[in-house]
């Protein structure tokens, strides 16, 4: 769908044919498992919550305008220089800041599709063209054919790993085989908001690359694994040249101050040891649900994130209310397919029971 404008005021045309972003929904009162945003089910940690109430009365007071302290943070934590880093307000607002420095009008980029929601918009909003490239029938990303989509006009190519909705992760082959595809004046933004949960050592890290790719900036986030959905913050790894760009786009503030305080409490070794006990147990949650919707018949392809996907094509809507009466808020595709996220054991099994009702009905 296409999001509405109605105002006496002139509007870019680019911001009037924007396709719409549809969040997933919040769930009011009542028993209902809300699996449509991929977020972690459980809370932030005691250690983080306690962090974000600390300076929550330093509140009259800016936070620091780049974020230095979880900036440096993030440096040390990924062996990289405070100059690599740039944190902002969710990765999304961090994807739109690197378009916005990179792209003049007309300018292309290049990314898979189906893939996450948000990256035709923030290309539109950048006044940029999306040249999308079909993923493979196994939801993967096509190397050759987004090599191929490379025309001179191209700024950015993007990758998705693992690739919101389908879940298929690039292995490290693939992923040379992109960056090392792309010519050097070409930004190739690899975003791994969901890298927490894979598990297959075959597949890659973009972050290993970035030493001899200086085009290559790698995309991540606090909204998943670190269950800070919430608090926005997000953060970008690139070369210091093109890192500080990115920072001269950004929006001075962009993160608060509690988002700060939280972002470097988790970062804290024992937060970490307790973020990755928790990944690992949806990861299991994953192998479970995905195992045994698959015994009922359903084709899951394999997923590396905290959702699967069911391509159900033109029965996605349907197949979204029959879950959403059975208590589970899921995201559906229009006409290509519905995706769950990974919840607790009981919200899972309740997913579980509402698909084998669908096949049975
Ligand atoms: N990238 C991908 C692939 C995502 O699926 C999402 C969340 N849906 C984001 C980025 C957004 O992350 P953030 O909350 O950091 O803006």
């Amino acid at each position: 769908g296409m999001t509405e404008v109605r105002t006496s005021v002139r509007i870019r045309q680019a911001v009037t044919s924007l396709p719409s972003y549809v969040p997933g929904a919040r769930p009011g009162h009542g028993d209902v498992a809300k699996l449509s945003s991929n977020e972690l089910p459980f809370p932030p940690q005691e250690a983080v919550v306690a962090a974000m109430t600390r300076v929550a009365a330093e509140a009259n007071r800016y936070p620091e305008m780049t974020g230095e302290g979880l900036v440096s943070a993030l440096a040390h934590r990924w062996g990289v220089e405070a100059s690599q880093v740039v944190v902002g307000n969710g990765s999304v607002a961090l994807i739109q800041h690197l378009l916005d420095t990179v792209c003049d009008q007309g300018d292309e980029v290049v990314m898979p599709w189906r893939s996450f929601e948000a990256y035709p918009i923030c290309v539109a909003v950048a006044g940029a063209h999306a040249v999308t490239v079909p993923l493979t029938s196994q939801g993967r990303h096509d190397v050759p054919a987004m090599l191929a989509a490379l025309t001179p006009r191209t700024r950015v190519v993007m990758a998705c790993t693992p690739n919101n909705p389908t879940g298929a992760a690039l292995s490290a082959e693939e992923l040379t085989a992109l960056v090392e595809g792309v010519p050097r004046d070409v930004v190739v933004l690899v975003d791994e908001a969901y890298l927490d949960f894979v598990t297959d050592p075959s597949v890659g890290d973009a972050l290993d690359l970035l030493p001899h790719h200086p085009n290559l900036v790698v995309s991540r986030t606090f909204s998943k694994a670190h269950a800070l959905a919430g608090l926005r913050v997000g953060y970008l790894i690139a070369e210091p040249g093109l890192a500080s760009a990115v920072r001269s786009v950004a929006t001075p503030f962009g993160v608060s101050l509690p988002a700060q305080a939280a972002a470097v409490a988790a970062l804290g070794e024992e937060v970490r040891a307790e973020t990755a006990r928790r990944a690992r147990l949806v990861v299991a949650e994953r192998e479970r649900v995905v195992a045994a919707l698959r015994g009922q018949g359903w084709e899951v392809p394999t997923t590396q994130g905290n959702f699967f996907w069911l391509g159900v094509g033109d029965q996605a809507a349907a197949l979204a209310g029959h879950f959403a009466q059975a208590g589970v808020l899921v995201r559906p595709f229009a006409g290509e397919g519905v995706r769950v996220s990974i919840g607790t054991p009981e919200e899972n099994d309740r997913v579980l029971e509402a698909a084998a009702a669908w096949s049975a009905r």
